[in-house]
């Protein structure tokens, strides 16, 4: 915890901060930034990490396809698509007072097969390199092997002897029971007070244990950790430090890569390309972002966005303190219907991974995101959770900051929705009555 003395200091030092005390939408440009090549030198995670992962997810494919249907027309392959949104850009340019010149896109992690949300991503591939490594310990695979053989009962009944525990605020929680559960292992999701109730059904009707918890996200991880660290046979996934989570999101760099190339959009110096990524703790956004640079290098430019009363990850990266900082220090509740964002503590890890790669943060209020859901059902019929709008004021803020190129006709503008589409009807009809008339 910082003390008053140590809190004034940094309000003084980073004027910034003042605004986001008062709860403030505001736009940070990272002063720290360098060229995608000297950033990624700094790292530990390299292009052949990603690169692992992503084959690792190919080998996968077979299984996935077999135990998930819906993953049939990708042949295994959990992917979303990428959809361009011109009704929605019309609108915020009538809304916002802010023509936006260039193209703009929604990658709709909302669709994502098996848990609709990004941590279908990062969650799911941890949680098979998890089964890999066993299944490949216990003799019961090679790589080189079919892997639809582990939906047969001598791998469930290897998964059944093992653990796994995890905390979370609802979708990684989702991610990881549904996927832990299908492959047989006994599985644990820790949850904080802020997740929704028929996230906690839907995981006990597939047969997942959910603990409960009266605080946070932070609490509920730390239980988690606790819990898990005490049992040997016990994985816990470790949303704060992951490397898997992170390399899982990551793939995602080279699939948008090929999405643009379908629909000939052109990225390179005269083409730049703009992405906004709602952020938590940080390892689904950090993720994409890594990824998005090893496509794209200098030509891409990533934002994080967060809400006004979470902005752990954008408070942790201005002030350098990353982890060693809680929203709560500078007097924010950390009390946001983005249940997604609700994180006090952003991952240092990604923090200080992404420091010299990322090109800014925002804040965007609850009341902005509700706004933003109705319009784009009103306007292009997609139907997102309140987290997955906090990418849509991205192209308002940088145009109107004049970042460079942002608002060139030649630009493209992705907005990332990160989930949506396993929230119930009657659940999204209450979202849906928040906006403001
Ligand atoms: C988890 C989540 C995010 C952010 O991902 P982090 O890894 O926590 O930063 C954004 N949107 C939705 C809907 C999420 O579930």
């Amino acid at each position: 915890m910082l003390n008053t003395t140590e809190v004034n200091k940094w309000k003084k030092k980073l004027p910034l901060i003042e605004n986001m005390i008062h709860h403030e939408e505001v736009l940070w440009l990272n002063p720290l930034i360098e060229s995608t090549a000297t950033g990624l030198r700094k790292t530990s995670v390299t292009l052949a990490d990603v690169q692992d992962a992503s084959d690792r997810l190919k080998r996968f494919a077979p299984y996935i396809e077999c135990v998930f249907p819906e993953t049939k027309k990708s042949n295994g392959i959990i992917e979303s698509p990428l959809t361009s949104i011109p009704q929605m850009k019309e609108a915020i340019g009538s809304e916002y007072k802010t023509l936006i010149s260039g193209k703009l896109l929604l990658k709709q992690d909302n669709a994502l097969p098996i848990s609709g949300s990004i941590k279908a991503r990062g969650g799911i591939y941890e949680i098979l390199k998890h089964a890999e490594t066993l299944a490949i310990e216990h003799r019961l695979i090679t790589p080189e092997g079919n892997y639809a053989k582990f939906a047969e009962p001598e791998f469930k009944n290897l998964f059944a002897k093992h653990k796994i525990a995890v905390g979370s605020t609802g979708n990684l929680g989702l991610s990881i029971g549904i996927m832990s559960a299908k492959l047989g292992f006994n599985v644990t999701v820790h949850m904080s007070a802020d997740a929704k109730q028929w996230k906690k059904d839907l995981l006990r009707e597939k047969g997942v244990a959910v603990v409960e918890y009266a605080e946070d996200y932070s609490k509920a991880v730390e239980e988690g950790r606790r819990q898990a660290d005490a049992e040997p046979s016990c994985h816990f996934v470790d949303d704060e430090n992951s490397r898997d989570l992170f390399l899982g999101y990551a793939v995602a760099g080279e699939r948008v890569a090929t999405q643009l190339k379908e629909r000939d959009t052109v990225v390179d110096e005269d083409h730049p390309l703009f992405v906004y990524l709602p952020c938590g703790v940080g390892g689904g956004p950090g993720g994409v972002a890594f990824g998005l640079k090893l496509a794209f290098g200098d030509n891409v430019y990533c934002f994080f966005a967060e809400p006004t009363h979470s902005p752990s990850m954008m408070l942790g990266m201005i002030t350098g303190l990353h982890d060693r900082i809680a929203v709560q220090d500078f007097g924010l509740d950390n009390k946001t219907a983005a249940d997604g964002l609700a994180v006090s503590t952003a991952s240092g890890f990604v923090g200080k991974t992404m420091e010299p790669l990322l090109s800014g943060c925002y804040t965007i209020a609850d009341s902005t995101m509700f706004h933003l859901l109705k319009l784009l059902a009103d306007t292009e019929d997609i139907r997102l959770e309140p987290s997955a709008l906090a990418g849509m004021t991205g192209p308002v803020n940088v145009i109107r900051d004049n970042v460079k190129d942002a608002n060139s006709a030649n630009a493209t503008h992705l907005v990332w929705a990160t989930g949506g589409s396993m929230v119930p009807e009657s659940e999204m009809a209450l979202y849906y009555g928040m906006a403001r008339k």
